[in-house]
């Protein structure tokens, strides 16, 4: 190690103590995030204030350290991944919360696991709706950091739609902390993967509980149909809280795993309705349940929250259920026009067959967010191929006037595809907020764009 590494690593030493010195086990686990992993970073840092970030952002200044901000570590991009030499900036430690219910509002910091807003929420009658599957271990920082949605965005919105304020410290070691009022500066940080600031707390709106939920389960002889059914229900009106699809091979494999009596070799739809006047909550499932007969599929009605919780356990069961199919995967996050859903499903299938890939696919197909997921062996099947096949599967996006990630970032994983997806003047408008933001780079340097 050189005399100047040294003289870093002291420093770190001085200003965080122990949480700045983890030893080489320790750092391990924050070279990855759920997708990719990285080198050993140069130190990993947990800072406990606002305060303590601003000293960290003015050391890495000095010396050119890379900082890389880390959540949770379940991003699906590689967001959090160090680079060569990088120091790891883990906002765990940050987890103050605080509820507002005169205001329904709530400040947190980014450290805040996502579930943990919705709990502390709860007593008040409010909930906070932004809900990726990984809700309970992700964290805000992370979800700001990608701008995650999740099975209640169509209905509800991303993350980014409940910030009403946001603090964060910039790429000099200044703290900012601003509304949504004029130029929406948060609006820039939200979803920008660490690259332009580190996020230090935010004012996230609440909402009051809906009093009644509805839920429905139909099963289609083919996802085709069931993405016009969707189509279908919401010309009519609709605006479910949740509607998620799984595939065929999605089906068994949850069958598989919980045994629960899904019918097998079918595509699913669950749906569910909510509000505050019941008859108005089952109204609108009707909207689903006439577009999904109309469209050949059968039709169970969940008659009380238990059997409804049955159905969203099947959701819920898929990472887990597809983890016993192959021991990797590569999870693949588009999203395109509703209208184009059932061409796009087709094509990404039979793509996989052209690779000879496993693929399956789920996700949100009430704004079009498609998860087709690649399962594979590395000890069988090469990982070039996955990647390739990743690729291809990002160009039918693209061809469809859909986009690179519906909600899980760009990252690493999807920087490459960026020359594709924007025009030369738009990734020049990026390069230049970059350079305006980070002239120097030391923010999440190397993601993002490519
Ligand atoms: C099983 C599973 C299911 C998932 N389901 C969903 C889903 O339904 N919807 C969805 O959107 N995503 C989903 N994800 C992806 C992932 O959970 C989300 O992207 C989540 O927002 C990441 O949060 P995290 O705390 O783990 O962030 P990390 O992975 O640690 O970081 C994510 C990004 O945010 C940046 N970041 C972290 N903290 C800060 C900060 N304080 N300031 C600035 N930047 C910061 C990081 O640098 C990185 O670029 C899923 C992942 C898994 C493993």
């Amino acid at each position: 190690m050189g005399a100047a590494t040294q003289g870093v690593l002291e420093e770190l030493r001085r200003l965080f103590g122990a949480r700045a010195l983890l030893s080489r086990a320790q750092k391990e686990v924050y070279r990855y995030d759920a997708i990719l992993v990285g080198p050993e970073p140069l130190a990993v840092v947990l800072p406990e204030s606002r305060e303590e970030v601003q000293a960290l952002v003015r050391l890495a200044r000095r010396h050119g350290l890379p900082l890389v901000a880390r959540g949770a570590g379940s991003g699906l991009s590689g967001g959090s991944v160090p680079g060569e030499g990088a120091v790891v900036v883990a906002f765990t430690r940050m987890a103050r919360l605080e509820v507002d219910p005169v205001g329904r509002t709530a400040w947190a910091e980014p450290g805040v696991t996502t579930a943990r807003i919705s709990e502390a929420a709860r007593p008040f009658g409010l909930f906070y709706p932004p809900d990726p599957a990984s809700y309970r271990t992700s964290t805000l920082g992370g979800n700001l950091g990608e701008n995650a949605g999740g099975p209640l965005c169509f209905k509800y919105g991303v993350t980014g739609d409940y910030v009403l304020e946001l603090e964060w410290v910039d790429a000099w070691g200044e703290v900012h902390r601003l509304d949504r009022k004029a130029y929406d500066l948060p609006g820039l940080l939200i979803g920008s993967e660490g690259t332009l600031g580190l996020i230090t707390g935010a004012r996230l709106r609440l909402l009051p509980l809906p009093r009644h939920r509805a839920t429905l389960m139909a099963v289609f002889p083919e996802v085709g149909a069931l993405a016009q059914a969707v189509s279908r229900a919401i010309a009519r009106g609709a605006v479910p809280a949740r509607l998620e699809f799984l595939d065929p091979h999605c089906v068994d494999a949850v069958e598989d795993y919980l045994g629960m009596g899904l019918p097998r070799g079918h595509a699913l739809l669950l749906a569910e309705t909510d509000g505050e006047e019941a008859e108005a909550v089952e109204e609108e499932l009707s909207l689903l349940e006439e577009a999904a007969l109309a469209h050949g599929a059968r039709v169970v009605r969940a008659r009380d929250e238990g059997e409804a919780e049955a159905l969203w356990r099947a959701r819920r069961a898929v990472s887990p259920a597809l983890g016993r199919l192959r021991p990797k995967r590569v999870n693949e996050d588009i999203a395109v026009p509703r209208s184009r859903l059932p061409q796009v499903v087709r094509e990404i299938r039979a793509l996989g067959e052209a690779f000879g890939l496993l693929v399956v696919q789920f996700g949100h197909i009430g704004d079009g967010n498609l998860h087709p997921n690649i399962l594979f062996d590395p000890r069988c099947e090469p990982e070039e191929r996955v990647w390739e096949l990743a690729h291809e599967i990002a160009r039918v996006a693209l061809r469809h006037g859909g986009v690179l990630s519906g909600e899980h970032g760009i990252g690493l994983m999807k920087r490459k595809f960026m020359a594709e997806a924007l025009a030369p003047e738009g990734l020049e408008a990026f390069r230049t907020v970059k350079r305006a933001l980070d002239p120097e780079g030391i923010l999440n340097p190397d993601k993002v764009l490519p």
